[in-house]
Parts: C-alpha cells; structure tokens; sequence
C-alpha cells in the first residue's frame, strides 16, 4: 500500500483527495471501502500514514481499538469538509504535524498543531540541535523535561554553551546546580556523565550527543572489519566516549577502498573521510611511526588523520585517545571545538510577508540578535524566549558588527538583523570585514528597497541600472558625483539609497542635474517612502518636476527612482523597456 492512505466520504473530500493524490503522485493513494470506517481502519494498518477527510472526533472513534505506541503508528492528519484546517491528530512529533503542513500547502488552508512543544514560543527539544547533528541518547525523558522546562522549573543546562543553538528559555541555565534543579538537559559526548548508568547525575536528565569526535583509523591491506571495528568499540568504551557523538571515520587516501575499514565504519552508521598523505605528514601528533612513513608516506595515519579532520574548517581539536593498536589495525580518536555561527539576515523593506521564511527560520534558530531597536522590535514576536538581544541606536554599526561577531566567537548562533537585504549598504560588509574564519557566516538574504520600490512604481528596473547611494558620510562628496556622472553617461537608470536629510539637503537636486544633463526632462522619476511600511507613499513623476521643487518631498525613508533614456509612463507605471536604443 501507498506511504500516504487518503480516505474520502463526501464528494467534496473525493475532489480533495483527488488534488492530494495528484501533487504527491508516487506517495498517496485513495484507499476505498465500505463501510468508509473500514477504509479508515485499512489505510490505518496498511500505510505509512493517514490523511482523512473525516471529522477529528469520528476519525479517533474509528482508530480508539487500533492505537498502540506513538512511535509505530502511523501519522494522522485529518481535514474538515470545507478545507478550511488540515488538523495533526495523531503522532505529531512521529510525522504529523509535518504532513499537516504539507497537506496545507496543498490544499491552501490552515495547518493546526496542537503538540506543546511545537508552539511558536518554545525550541521543541525533540530536534533541539538537530541540525548540528544533535542525536538524542534516550527520548524517554523528553516529555518530562520539555514539561519542566515549558512551565518554567528551573532546568539545568550543561555543555551546550560550545553549540551554536537556538534559545531555551531562561529558566534553563548552566548556572543552576543539578541538586536545585527540575532536570538536567545536558550535551555531552561521555558515556559516564550524568543521566547515563554509571554518572552521579540528577534523575531526570535529557542527554544529547553532539557530532564531535572523529575517529583516526589505519590498517594493514585485508585486516578484518571486526578487528577494525573491535578496536574502534573498546577505543571509545575504555575512553568513556559515546558513538553516537562520532562525526566520521578518517584515514588517508590509499585505505578509500579497505573493505575491513569501509565495513565497520558502515556497520556503525558512520561516513569515512580519506585524506592525502602528504596532509597526513604535514599534521604534528604524539606518536610518529617512521616504519609507518616508509609504508604510505606519512609518520601517522590514524592520530593524524583523525585531528586532521576534526580541525576542519578552521576548527581548534584535541586528542583525546591517542593511537591503540592490535595486530593489524591503529584507531586514534579526536574531538572537535564547534564554531560559532554568524547569520547575517535581511528582514526586507518592512511588510512580515516580504521577509523571507528563510530570514524567519534563522531568526528562531538564534541565540543572540543584534540589530537597530525598530528592526528587532519588528521580529520580536519570532524569537524564542530566552533569545539575547542586543540592540543599540543608530550610528553604531561598526560597534553592532563587532558585538555580533564577538559573540559569535564564544560559540553562539548569532543573528545579525538589518532592513531590506543586509548587504546592500548595510551590516554584512562591516561584520565581515571584522568576521576571522574561526566562526560560520550565513547569509539569508532581503528584498531591498530598490525592488520593493521598483514593484510599486511598475518595472523601472527591466534594464541596466545602477544603485548609488548619497550619503556622503563614508564617501567623498566627490566620489559619489563621479559614480552618478558614469551612470548618466552609461544611460543607466539609477536608485538612489539614502537620498536626502534634513542636513544633507542639496546632495539629491544636484545628482538629477547631472542625470539631466543626459536624459531628457520628461525622464520619469519614481520615488517611495517607507515602501511596504505603514504611511506607504508612491510618487511618480518626471526629472524635469523633480529640480522644480519636487525633491523636497524626498527624505530617508524614501528611495529615488530615476529612469533611463527610454524609460517611460505608461498608463500612470514607469516603465525601462528591455528593448534598448540609444538615444543620448
Ligand atoms: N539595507 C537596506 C538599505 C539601507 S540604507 C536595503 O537593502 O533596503 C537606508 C536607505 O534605504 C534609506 O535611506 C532609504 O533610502 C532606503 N530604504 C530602506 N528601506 C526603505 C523602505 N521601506 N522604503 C523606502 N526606502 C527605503
């Protein structure tokens, strides 16, 4: 049977099932019976997952007898007659409330997800770190501590502060101590720490394994994949190191194809990375073999190998088993120091729905943000409690830039918040410049005035143009009037960014002169205050108006639109033709 089983009753949800089945043509199936509970129970039993068009309560009086463990039974999303809600009823954490989604996106209604730890306001600890590599050791104590730490008891918090991960809430703290504490979440890539049989730790302790270790190994041509993983097993076993924290198996280029290796590492779930030798010897370890350097041309294969990989990037690493022998085999094993990560987020012109649900993801995936106050204050309700903020006035960027950066160095995921798109005269350069290669840089990026401007106004961007900006407190006055001539000459149509303050008032007439210069007086000129924003204001006018007192209505909420050669009006929308003729 079909992954997703689609059940129908009416002729509206047949029509419905009919649209599902169609977007999603190698995964859903109408499953038909009758009675249609009969068809519930057989998708129920026989697929993957559930979608009904069925009511919520009928759909669980059907499935009551059939329930067993959340985590084998398929997922059920059920969704009203009017297409209105597609409703995670069963397993949410276990598929569906992602199906939810997916059936929404479909069906254009409303996802509902009624799984506490997936409200907005929380970081659901069931993927808390996941795309680090995070592993949960045990999900017993899940529920419990997402309970302990949703009803803010007081939660301790160990070994997360190295991880880049998004916000708890406050009352989670690596300063409460295990004994005042509700439970323990604790990151940790030692078997005998707390929460694991053997440790001290409090009684409810959550514990995640994160990927940092990778384990070095060499081996003689055709050593057994038992030797290779029995060695590997009582390496971490006798190191108090879990598996689950292994990011990957390293060795040297001439091994790519040792079964013995390949198959234990396989065995294990984990992928092998092989490296040249003349990187391997070029690697400073404790334990040097020159019987070993005579055979593969490097000193150390599995010590080297391992701190070679884990320093990946830029990374600091440090052995922490060093080389282990048995007759045919080496196994070394290295930890890793993880980066902080810097994201460097356009949030657009200002309207929620022209901010990338990409800019939203990294928002609720930071631990600290930094921007203007107006700029958080336009995102606070995405970021999850505990979220640190740190805003400051206008002015400061450099100083901005540098806190972000600082902070991303101790570890933290850092979101660095500006309008528009961040690179466009902006925060990115300055944060960048000062940024080493010690910490993750991501850029999501923004719908920039220019384009949201420009979308008002009608399509005065459909040919070359150029963005000028003229403030000139970074830049020579000079330099700017060159740039604005190069573009007058080139025909380019041109946006002016940061056109006119009440002390840089004269900057604005004088580029247009200049513009005038080349183009015509009935060049259109379109200008946008606060594009996409409230008080929203879309003038469209000529060069010709604009140096008879038209610039006067331009400030710095506004970005300035001027046309090229052949630009034009047409029907109240400017609009640069993508046909060019020369007309200068
Ligand atoms: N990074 C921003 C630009 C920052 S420079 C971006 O990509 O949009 C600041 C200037 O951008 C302002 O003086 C103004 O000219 C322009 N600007 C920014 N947002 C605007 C908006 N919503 N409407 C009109 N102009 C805007």
């Amino acid at each position: 049977m079909a992954d997703i089983g689609v059940i129908a009753v009416t002729a509206a949800g047949r029509a419905a099932a009919g649209r599902l089945v169609a977007a999603w043509p190698d995964e859903a199936e109408v499953v038909r019976a009758e009675p249609p509970a009969e068809a519930l129970r057989r998708a129920f039993t026989g697929s993957g997952a559930v979608v009904g068009f069925l009511a919520v309560g009928a759909t669980v009086r059907v499935l009551a007898p059939l329930l067993g463990d959340k985590s084998t039974d398929p997922p059920v999303v059920c969704v009203d007659e009017s297409l209105r809600f597609a409703v995670a009823v069963l397993g949410g954490h276990h598929g569906a409330n992602e199906l939810a989604h997916r059936v929404a996106a479909v069906l254009g209604c409303e996802p509902v997800v009624t799984t506490a730890s997936d409200s907005v306001a929380g970081t659901p600890l069931d993927s808390y770190g996941a795309d680090l590599g995070f592993t949960v050791a045990d999900p017993g104590p899940l529920a419990r501590v997402g309970a302990a730490l949703l009803s803010g008891e007081p939660v301790r918090l160990e070994g997360a502060g190295d991880w880049p991960l998004p916000a708890l809430p406050d009352s989670a703290d690596a300063a409460t101590p295990a004994a005042d504490a509700a439970a323990v979440i604790a990151v940790t890539d030692r078997t005998d720490g707390p929460g694991t049989p053997d440790g001290p730790g409090h009684p409810l302790t959550l514990v995640y394994r994160p990927p940092s270790l990778v384990v070095g190994v060499g081996s003689a041509r055709g050593a057994p994949a038992e030797e290779v993983g029995g060695l590997v097993d009582a390496a971490l076993a006798d190191a108090g190191l879990a598996p689950a924290s292994v990011r990957a198996v390293a060795t040297v280029d001439l091994k790519a194809d040792e079964a013995g290796i390949l198959a234990a590492a396989r065995d294990r779930g984990w992928d092998v990375v092989t490296r040249p030798a003349a990187e391997l010897a070029a690697v400073d370890v404790p334990n040097p073999s020159e019987v070993v350097r005579a055979e593969v041309g490097t000193p150390s294969v599995a010590e080297a190998a391992a701190l070679r990989t884990a320093a990946d990037a830029g990374r600091a690493a440090e052995l922490v088993v060093a080389k282990r022998k048995s007759a045919n085999a080496t196994v070394a094993i290295a930890r890793l120091r993880p980066r902080g990560r810097l994201a460097v987020v356009g949030l657009g012109p200002g309207a929620r729905d022209l901010t990338a649900p990409r800019a939203v993801a990294e928002l609720g995936r930071a631990s600290v943000v930094v921007g203007l106050d107006q700029y958080v204050d336009q995102v606070r309700d995405l970021l999850r409690p505990g979220t640190r903020v740190l805003d400051s006035g206008l002015g400061q960027e450099e100083e901005r830039a540098r806190s972000a950066v600082c902070a991303a160095r101790t570890g933290a995921a850092v979101a660095l918040i500006g309008s528009g798109d961040a690179g466009v005269y902006a925060m990115a350069s300055p944060a960048l410049d000062f940024a080493g290669a010690d910490i993750d840089v991501v850029g999501v990026p923004g719908i920039t005035a220019a384009a949201a401007a420009a979308n008002l106004l009608g399509a005065p961007l459909g040919h070359d143009h150029a963005y000028v900006s003229l403030s000139d407190l970074h830049t020579p006055w000079e330099a700017i009037e060159r740039r604005v001539r190069a573009a007058a000459e080139g025909d380019f149509a041109v946006c002016f960014y940061n056109p006119r303050s009440r002390r840089r008032d004269w900057q604005l007439a004088r580029a247009l002169e200049i513009l005038a210069e080349h183009r015509p007086p009935e060049t259109p000129v379109g200008h946008v205050r606060n594009a996409s924003r409230d008080g929203e204001r879309v003038r469209l006018t000529t060069l010709e108006d604009m140096l008879a007192g038209g610039v006067d209505e331009v400030d710095m909420f506004t970005v300035v639109l001027v046309g090229g050669s052949a630009s034009r009006a047409v029907a109240g929308r400017f609009v640069t033709p993508r046909g060019y003729r020369w007309k200068g």
